[in-house]
């Protein structure tokens, strides 16, 4: 069972509110946190996301390719994902199970640093993401991903620990899953990955500007929505603005939740 969450900081990104919610805020900058989730289990440490690559540091040009020059990604050396596990004494040696929610660049920049571990991923993901349509391509970076790892592919809803779910939301990609998660003493929350950037995201079942699919992406919105209703869970969007996100985690969630940020 799933015993304390921690939330970690991977960096931040600049982005046109349109992006967040499509067709709407063109021309409204904002600055979204990048975060990556680390699950205590008894079973393990599980990682969901891996953040941003930290080689991007030193060679902006080579590790993001074009894009480094109309999104540039803030982060500095404390985002690296090892830093931030060595902040709670752990190596990615450490971490058993790393979930890819969807492959896109800001969400697998650290898979190279966990070689012993299994990094579940939906099969129609990986898929897209090694052959991804042109009109896509430029979020999915082949460098990020596509090494020597113990990929587990996985097919649909499926519980891989005890309390850990994968939940199939496709839409923003072609093979988005989203993560819910039961704790010991019973509290819920749904790590929802880029299927919901935002709160709003949710309760008005907006869709992102980038979607693989604007309808697919619509019915997964409503797929979490109904389930945080059923089960009464806290939910985590992916990217809510710096302004609301972390005081929101902090001071609004269930505190049974026993979550940090760092
Ligand atoms: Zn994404």
């Amino acid at each position: 069972m799933v015993k304390k969450i921690w939330v970690l900081k991977a960096g931040e990104l600049d982005l046109d509110r349109s992006i967040l919610f499509v067709g709407r805020g063109c021309g409204i900058k904002e600055r979204v946190p990048i975060t990556m989730v680390l699950l205590e289990t008894d079973q393990g440490f599980v990682l969901v996301d891996t953040g941003m690559n930290p080689n991007g540091l030193r060679d902006p040009e080579g590790t993001w390719g074009p894009r480094a020059k109309d999104l540039i990604p803030l982060i500095t050396e404390e985002d690296d994902v090892r830093n931030r596990l060595e902040k709670l004494n752990l190596h990615p040696y450490d971490i058993s199970h790393v979930i890819n929610t969807h492959m896109h660049w800001d969400h697998t920049g650290g898979n190279q640093f966990f070689t012993k571990s299994k990094i579940y991923v939906q099969r129609t993901e990986y898929r897209y993401a090694m052959y991804p349509d042109p009109f896509y391509a430029a979020s999915y970076m082949k460098n990020h991903y596509a090494h020597d790892l113990d990929y587990v592919f996985i097919d649909g809803d499926s519980e891989i620990l005890d309390g850990i779910y994968l939940l199939s939301t496709p839409g923003h990609t072609a093979g988005h899953q989203s993560v819910f998660v039961t704790m010991e003493n019973g509290a819920k929350i749904i790590i929802a990955g880029d299927a919901a950037y935002t709160w709003e995201s949710v309760e008005k079942i907006i869709p992102p500007g980038n979607c693989y699919d604007m309808g697919r992406s619509v019915l997964s919105l409503q797929k979490l929505k109904t389930l945080q209703k059923l089960t009464g869970s806290d939910l985590m969007p992916s990217h809510e603005p710096n302004h609301e996100f972390y005081h929101k985690i902090l001071h609004s969630f269930n505190q049974s939740l026993n979550l940090q940020v760092i």
